[in-house]
């Protein structure tokens, strides 16, 4: 692979190993062993294992070895593991290099999963955890101390969509000596600049965008090959969250249209924010791609465009909430994001059900509001299915 490739052509290509046969498509290594051609030649490779050997699945495998390079690749990261699921690479960023004793500054707004991983496992083993508001640089600041380790946030916050600055926190934490870990889904490998705006460790879940059409779980952990396979990658192949060879060969099909789809998606949405803006249902339409976003500026300088995902608030709350997605015709009813079909959620009922009120209040999780991931169909098409059901309201 020559470095200098752009990043939609590294999508296609980076990382491709090609069996004695020549295969077009990549071949599925669906295997969990690999055999030795004698016994020194297994002992050799238990003592250091070269960068096209393998030993067992849970370690490594060549189909999973081509995902790995060629996201690492489009990130400009130096190295890359792949985990079963998104969860399993929050977990093991975190667990891996955490021990009892250390202290991490997090935004308060997070996935539900991440939030118990940070609030009920890590605190569980002797990690302090302080929560800050995201946006808010002067709480991160105050939440920085000499014992912090690591910083965790989501680029883009779910449902509501703040935008955390990853410049100015990175700078903060590398102040005190912790390392960056960003959860960078919402941001998508197409328009983030994670590593480049000072993050040390990027995190996907491949599930979304990468995927792309609500298939297979994954997720993978980037960054330096010191963090990689010094730290994550002992924890990650002895506890088991590895990737399996059949869910990377779907997410290396997945990154080869990666760019395509984003870039639709992110239009789309940019579109349906712009029309709905002014809609008299809505008390609000919130999308980082508007100029009148509070983080718009943020956007503009670290992640090129807004996202796939869009979210408004509906007057009527839960009850207009509920008539919108049930009169809608293309958008369905689910919980995934970053999938070629358009998909509708209600937070406040589903994903972030178990928030108490006060916190539910605190991060804008109202009533009325309803996530929409906006997949590839037409933008008209999607356009008349919104404005069609909140007519019905
Ligand atoms: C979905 C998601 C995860 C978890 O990913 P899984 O693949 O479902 O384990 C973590 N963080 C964010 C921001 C997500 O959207």
């Amino acid at each position: 692979m020559k470095n200098d490739w752009n990043k939609r052509t590294k999508m296609v290509h980076a990382g491709t190993r090609r069996s004695q046969y020549g295969e077009v498509s990549e071949a599925i290594f669906l295997t969990q062993g690999f055999v030795y051609d004698s016994a020194e030649q297994a002992e050799a490779r238990f003592l250091e294992t070269g960068p096209d050997e393998f030993i067992y699945a849970r370690y490594g495998n060549p189909t999973v070895a081509m995902f790995e390079e060629r996201i690492a690749a489009l990130e400009g990261a130096e190295d890359a593991f792949a985990t079963a699921s998104g969860m399993a690479a929050v977990n093991g960023a975190l667990t891996s290099l955490l021990r009892a004793g250390d202290h991490v500054v997090s935004s308060r707004a997070l996935f539900g999963s991440c939030l118990y991983v940070l609030e009920e496992v890590l605190t569980r083993y002797g990690v302090e955890v302080t929560f800050v508001d995201g946006t808010d640089l002067a709480q991160w600041q105050a939440a920085m101390r000499p014992d912090t380790k690591a910083v965790f946030f989501e680029t883009v916050s779910n449902p509501t969509l703040e935008v955390i600055d990853v410049k100015s926190v990175a700078a903060l934490a590398h102040a005190v000596g912790a390392v960056v870990i960003v959860d960078n889904v919402f941001a998508t490998p197409v328009f983030s600049r994670a590593l480049e705006m000072g993050a040390d460790v990027v995190v996907y879940s491949a599930t979304k965008h990468i995927d792309g059409q609500g298939r297979c779980l994954g997720g993978v952990v980037l960054g330096t090959r010191d963090f990689i396979r010094g730290t994550l990658e002992p924890y990650m192949k002895h506890t088991g969250g590895s990737m399996s060879p059949f869910n990377a060969w779907v997410m290396l099909k997945g990154l080869e249209t990666l760019d395509l789809r984003v870039r639709a998606q992110a239009a789309s949405a940019l579109k349906l924010a712009q029309s709905l803006e002014d809609h008299d249902k809505l008390a609000r339409v919130i999308y980082p791609g508007l100029p009148g976003h509070p983080q718009n500026a943020v956007v503009v300088a670290q992640m090129e465009k807004g996202g796939t995902v869009l979210s408004i608030d509906l007057k009527g709350g839960q009850e207009a909430a509920f008539k919108f997605l049930n009169a809608l015709e293309i958008c369905i009813i689910s919980n995934n994001l970053g999938d070629a079909k358009s998909i509708v959620t209600h937070p406040a009922t589903t994903t972030h059900q178990r928030l108490p009120d006060d916190q539910k209040q605190h991060l804008g999780i109202t009533p009325g509001l309803v996530r929409i991931s906006v997949g590839i169909e037409d933008t008209d098409d999607l356009l008349a299915d919104i404005t069609g059901a909140l007519a019905q309201i």
